[in-house]
């Protein structure tokens, strides 16, 4: 908040909602919803944007084509947050960290499922996708298990 020497009153607090069109990228939400994470490559240049783009940032190229994202990622690093944003300030400490994806795209998510000193830079994560409603979503990181002894699904 901005201090002032002036007098001042304080607004009521406002909320501010826009409409969003995604006509161009649509099937980015269509493929969350389905647990799956797509996004935009240009099909002039080859880059690989995330999150999708309508328009290629790199040749300004507007033919994209849509490309399904692997759901490993490798842990680059981490930071384990105790002093939360008021937003999370209901959740016990929590991981957050940055994955790379086989195809080069960082996330940053949550990871869940360790405590911070069994987390380690390299590890194998797996990346989930969470709906929290039709149009609202998260991902998270989940280590990633590779022991035959576990069926879990996923891992
Ligand atoms: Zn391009």
């Amino acid at each position: 908040m901005i201090e002032s020497t002036e007098p001042t009153i304080r607004s009521r607090e406002l909320k501010i909602v826009y409409e969003i069109p995604v006509k161009r990228l649509i099937s980015f939400l269509e493929g969350l919803k389905q647990g799956k994470l797509v996004t935009t490559k240009c099909k002039r240049c080859g880059t690989v944007h995330f999150p999708p783009v309508a328009d290629c940032s790199n040749c300004l190229n507007s033919e994209m084509e849509w490309i399904e994202l692997s759901n490993e990622a490798t842990i680059e690093t981490f930071t384990y947050v105790t002093t939360k944003p008021l937003t999370f300030q209901r959740d016990p400490p929590y991981i957050i960290a940055i994955g790379r994806l086989k195809e080069g795209i960082r996330i940053l998510a949550r990871l869940t499922g360790m405590r911070p000193e069994e987390v380690k830079i390299g590890m194998k994560a797996k990346l989930v996708i969470k709906m929290i409603s039709d149009d609202r979503f998260t991902y998270e990181l989940y280590p990633f298990k590779d022991t035959k002894d576990d069926h879990r699904e996923g891992f």
